[in-house]
């Protein structure tokens, strides 16, 4: 008779939280109808017609690892995380080192300075329905910190062609009342004391291309 050897079941994945805070900023009204066609229309001479899908699904985004990165959100804090091999720090932030000599070491959590630099931006001349009337907007990929990488977020309160690579940027976050846990609970803004470099060739050229932008805007009712 050969060996019988047991081996024991491997659970194969972590036990769910237990979840004690739960919030909700669904619109009333508003329903869980899943994926549903609820109507049509039909042109008066019958040759064309449209129908109405409703798309209401919700959607669970799982942060895991990265949880806190979005918690300190909540709270008005920029978390990155840092490799204690070689001291790498990334914000948006990475659970594993990607040095190849690291050996995927875990990283560990920090507190982030609100301050940034312009890595590289662009001005957004067009947008989705809900920020039309703020075009045109800067959008900037900033390096908070000693960070190895840039988080994209919109650049406030500076005319688009003063932008430069390298310019020093503060963070505002919104009022904690109006804050969910998203990038868009912050912006950045020039640093304190920051004045734009003498208008030039290039600057103008940006202020032609956005004049008709702005024109645009003020017939938008
Ligand atoms: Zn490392």
């Amino acid at each position: 008779m050969g060996e019988v050897t047991i081996m024991k079941k491997r659970k194969k994945f972590a036990e769910e939280p237990n979840f004690t805070e739960k919030k909700s900023y669904r619109p009333e009204g508003v329903k869980e109808t899943g994926l549903a066609f609820i109507g049509h229309e039909i042109s008066e001479d019958g040759n064309v017609m449209n129908q109405f899908l409703h798309y209401d699904q919700l959607y669970t985004i799982r942060h895991g690892k990265n949880s806190k990165f979005f918690k300190g959100l909540l709270e008005g804090k920029i978390l990155g995380t840092r490799c204690p091999k070689c001291g790498d720090i990334w914000v948006p932030v990475r659970t594993h080192c990607w040095n190849l000599n690291c050996n995927l070491e875990k990283t560990e959590w920090l507190e982030m300075p609100l301050t940034a630099k312009v890595h590289t931006w662009t001005i957004a001349g067009w947008s989705g329905r809900s920020s039309l009337k703020r075009l045109p907007i800067v959008l900037v990929y900033a390096v908070i910190g000693d960070s190895k990488v840039a988080i994209a977020n919109e650049l406030h309160d500076i005319e688009p062609w003063n932008v430069e690579f390298g310019m020093p940027l503060k963070i505002v976050f919104k009022p904690e009342g109006e804050r969910i846990g998203a990038v868009t609970d912050f912006h950045f803004k020039p640093a304190d004391g920051w004045k734009p470099s003498p208008w030039n060739k290039e600057k103008e050229r940006i202020q032609k291309l956005v004049e008709p932008v702005y024109e645009w805007v003020k017939t938008l009712k």
